[in-house]
C-alpha cells in the first residue's frame, strides 16, 4: 500500500530489520533506502529479477576468421563441427577396440598405421586423437587470397608445423565444391601438423604406392595418416 506525503508518494519503509552479510548480523537499512514512486519506477530489473526479452532474443555474433568473408567464416566454423563429432565418434570406436574388433577400427589401423591392428597401438591413436579434440579449439584461421603465393601452389590448407601462435591459412580453393565433403579431414590433417608435430611423409590420395609402404613409426609421424583414419572410421 502506497501513503501520501504532499506531491511525493512513498512506499512503506522496508522492514526494520534485514539479515546482514556474511557475519549474520542483523542491520538496521539506512533511511536513504526509501524511494519515491518514481524513482521506484524508474529502477532496472535486477540480473535476478525480469529480463529484458530483448536481450532473450539477441543472438552470439558469428566467430569472424581472420580476412574472411561471413559465408567462409560461417562454412569453417560448420567444418569444425563436423570435424569434432568425426574425432569424437572415432575415439568412441577405439575406446571399444580389443585388437580385433571393431572391424572398421582394425581395417582403418590396417591401412593408415603401417599394418599394425594391435590393441597398443589403438590405443596410442586414441590417446593422440583425444590430444586433437582438446588442442584444436585454440586453433586460428585466416583466408588467403587466390593470389597469396602459398595457393598457387595448389593446396587447400596450410599450417606450420608445431609453430604456436600461427594461424591455419586457408585458400579461396579450400571453400570451392570440390572439397565439400573433405573439409573436416583437411582441419585434421592441418590440426595434426600444429599440435602433434607430424609432417607430410605422404598423402594417400597424391602419392598412395608410398603411402602404403609407410612403417608404423612412420605414418605416426604423417599428417595425412590420423586425418585418413578419422575420414574412414567415424
Ligand atoms: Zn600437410
Amino acid at each position: 500500500m502506497f501513503r501520501s506525503k504532499g506531491n511525493t508518494t512513498e512506499f512503506p519503509p522496508p522492514s526494520r530489520l534485514i539479515l546482514g552479510e556474511s557475519n549474520g548480523h542483523f542491520i538496521e537499512p539506512s533511511k536513504q533506502n526509501h524511494k519515491s514512486k518514481n524513482e521506484f519506477l524508474q529502477q532496472k530489473p535486477t540480473e535476478s529479477g525480469n529480463v529484458n526479452p530483448s536481450k532473450k532474443l539477441k543472438k552470439k555474433p558469428l566467430k569472424k576468421y581472420k580476412g574472411c568473408t561471413s559465408t567462409e567464416s560461417e562454412t569453417i566454423a560448420n567444418d569444425i563441427k563436423t570435424a569434432k563429432k568425426w574425432l569424437k565418434n572415432a575415439i568412441k570406436k577405439l575406446e571399444k577396440y580389443d585388437g580385433k574388433k571393431p572391424t572398421i577400427v582394425f581395417d582403418a589401423l590396417e591401412a593408415h598405421f603401417g599394418g599394425s591392428t594391435s590393441w597398443l597401438t589403438g590405443k596410442i591413436i586414441k590417446h593422440k586423437l583425444k590430444t586433437l579434440l582438446g588442442t584444436h579449439k585454440v586453433a586460428g584461421y585466416q583466408c588467403l587470397k587466390k593470389t597469396n603465393k602459398a595457393c598457387k601452389k595448389g593446396d587447400p590448407a596450410m599450417a606450420y608445423w608445431c609453430i604456436p601462435f600461427t594461424d591455419i591459412r586457408l585458400c579461396p580453393s579450400f571453400f570451392t565444391s570440390r572439397y565439400d565433403n573433405l573439409r573436416p579431414k583437411i582441419l585434421i590433417h592441418e590440426w595434426s601438423h600444429k599440435y602433434h608435430c607430424t609432417g607430410d611423409v605422404a598423402y594417400r590420395d597424391k602419392n598412395g604406392d608410398k603411402y602404403r609402404k609407410l612403417n608404423l613409426l612412420q605414418q605416426l609421424l604423417n599428417a595425412d595418416s590420423y586425418a585418413q583414419f578419422v575420414k574412414d572410421v567415424q
